[in-house]
């Protein structure tokens, strides 16, 4: 069956955002930790949590992906800014246990003029700072979309990042269909050779989750803007590809695309419509 569903509010708790998730048929979602800005995280409440499990596994509701803040920055040159960083993951880390075995997704960072190979090693560096033998949860490194100065443009720059770091099985890759497009991947005309790159140089075990949007700008952009799964340069063949692939069918996907919940209700419903099960 596919595993698909979308971003979602965290504000107002987990049970919450598992009856959001039901309402619009996804067995599956992603939420913010805290503000996508920064700042202070909202408390856990243990009820809240007790709740929303018994509501997941009577929705059949798996593989939750946590995204960090878009402030966060591993590899920034200010000290301030990865030492909010370090303080931010390393909560947000303590709160994904309340919630065991399931994925943090983070933007590797931007660099800042530092250049790459100086970003590589300070957000290894941070992972190794945080990462605990003991956490369940697994750390997914974002592929971006090579805007500015953002590390983790291209598969090669993850396998750099996730070499450095001391605890491999704690880490996997969140493979962005919009980000990796505006990379200048294409994966509209050539998904088995983009894969086989990805293996190639990550391994696909790595690969433990997939954010479905459609991009507004065409491959080699480095824009980031995505667009409704279908009415963007990537369009709807390539989607129903992509979440038929054998080499993805199997991992959760998760919508991004600039949708209310209706939208992502219809979209849910269309690729559902599309899947072809075996
Ligand atoms: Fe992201
Ligand atoms: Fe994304
Ligand atoms: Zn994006």
């Amino acid at each position: 069956m596919l595993t698909i569903g979308c971003h979602l509010s965290s504000a107002k708790g987990y049970t919450a955002m598992a009856k959001e998730a039901e309402k619009i048929k996804a067995n599956t979602f992603q939420f913010f930790t805290r503000n996508p800005r920064g700042g202070k995280a909202k408390a856990i409440g243990p009820k809240d949590v007790e709740q929303f499990h018994l509501e997941a596994s009577r929705l059949g509701i798996q593989k939750l992906l946590a995204h960090a803040p878009y402030t966060l920055n591993a590899c920034s040159p200010e000290e301030k800014v990865r030492e909010f960083a370090y303080n931010t993951m390393a909560d947000d880390l303590r709160r994904m246990e309340y919630t065991p075995g399931n994925c943090y997704n983070f933007h590797p960072g931007s660099h800042v003029k530092q250049g790459t190979e100086k970003g590589i090693e300070q957000i290894a560096e941070l992972l190794n700072q945080i990462l605990k033998p003991e956490q369940t949860t697994t750390v997914l490194l974002e592929t971006m979309a090579g805007k500015g100065s953002e590390v983790g443009r291209n598969f090669q720059e993850l396998r750099e990042i996730l070499d450095r770091v001391k605890l491999q099985d704690k880490m996997g890759v969140c493979l962005d269909t919009c980000h990796i497009y505006d990379g200048g991947y294409d994966i509209v005309n050539g998904l088995d050779e983009v894969l086989y790159e990805f293996d190639q140089v990550i391994g696909l075990s790595r690969l433990k989750a997939v954010h479905l949007n459609d991009s507004m700008y065409g491959l080699g952009s480095h824009k980031d803007r995505h667009a409704k799964i279908g009415e963007g340069k990537i369009g709807k063949e390539a989607m129903i590809r992509i979440i038929n692939h054998p080499a993805l069918r199997d991992l959760p996907f998760y919508l991004e695309t600039p949708n209310d919940l209706a939208g992502y209700e219809r979209e849910i419903a269309f690729l559902r419509s599309v899947r072809q099960e075996p």
